[in-house]
């Protein structure tokens, strides 16, 4: 990965900060992306003090803002010429039932998890295609392959994300830009730290592992489909789950 540079969204925390210093440890330049923009600073300064051979390159980011998408791609052209790796990892959860759920609770779900990997892939696609050049992982959630009580709004939104990567892989195969999933089951973040124990416990059993996976474990499928030894594989949904969905 080493002079690549890449674009990762929802960097601040979870998921999305492994994989940006995976991606670091990779030699790759990370834009790092996110609302909290302090929280990015601080993973640009861990990076640098951690001597890793890539560096962060932390951006403000609202992913609802389709301007402010627009308006970052540019700028991450401008500054760095390329976008070689993009990684659609902003999510949010908004559970509820379907019976009682909001049309703005299925809404805000849909915009950050599915419209703005829309948005972004769309923008950053034209710069791949001019490089013929392009790596893009969509963070799904096993909640999108199988269903899940609760999470109509979510499933949803993460199973878009599915049919969007298969459609995409087929149009831009030809232009050397893959895509694909990486689809993580239970992951200790804070996305499931409220979770109530019980159905921490209940999950923990469903898991063949026994266990939450970790966050360097997602981080290191998307280094995978990053690297340049995943050329050959594209609109593929690998699931990182410790089993659950088997
Ligand atoms: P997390 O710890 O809650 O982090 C979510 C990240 O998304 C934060 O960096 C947050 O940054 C960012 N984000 C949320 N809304 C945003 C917005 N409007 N604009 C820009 N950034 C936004 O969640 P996580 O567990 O790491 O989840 C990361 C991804 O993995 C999500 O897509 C999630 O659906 C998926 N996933 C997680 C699990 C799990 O068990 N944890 C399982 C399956 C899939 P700011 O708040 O700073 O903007």
């Amino acid at each position: 990965m080493k002079d690549r540079i890449a674009l990762v969204t929802g960097a601040s925390k979870g998921i999305g900060r492994a994989i940006c210093t995976r991606l670091a440890k990779g030699g790759a330049t990370v834009v790092a992306c996110a609302r909290n923009g302090a929280a990015l600073d601080a993973l640009a300064a861990e990076v640098k003090e951690r001597e890793l051979p890539g560096r962060i390159d932390p951006r403000t980011l609202d992913v609802c803002d389709k301007s402010a998408i627009e308006a970052l791609v540019e700028a991450v052209v401008e500054a760095h010429e390329r976008i070689d790796i993009l990684v659609n990892n902003a999510g949010i959860t908004r559970d509820g039932l379907l019976m009682t759920m909001e049309d703005d609770q299925f809404d805000d779900v849909l915009t950050t998890n599915l419209r703005a990997a829309f948005w972004l892939t769309r923008a950053v696609s034209r710069i791949m295609v001019r490089q013929r050049y392009g790596r893009i992982i969509n963070i799904s959630s096993v909640s999108g392959v199988m269903g899940n009580p609760g999470q109509v709004n979510y499933a949803a939104s993460k199973a878009g994300l599915i049919g969007m990567t298969k459609s995409i892989a087929k149009e831009l195969g030809k232009r050397k830009i893959t895509c694909n999933v990486v689809a993580p089951g239970f992951i200790q973040t804070d996305m499931t730290a409220g979770l109530p124990d019980k159905l921490k416990e209940s999950a923990k059993l469903a898991i063949p592992m026994g266990r939450f996976g970790e966050v360097d474990e997602v981080a290191e499928s998307v280094a995978f489909f990053a690297g340049e030894g995943a050329s050959y594989i594209t609109g593929q949904v690998l699931i990182v789950d410790g089993g659950l969905r088997m």
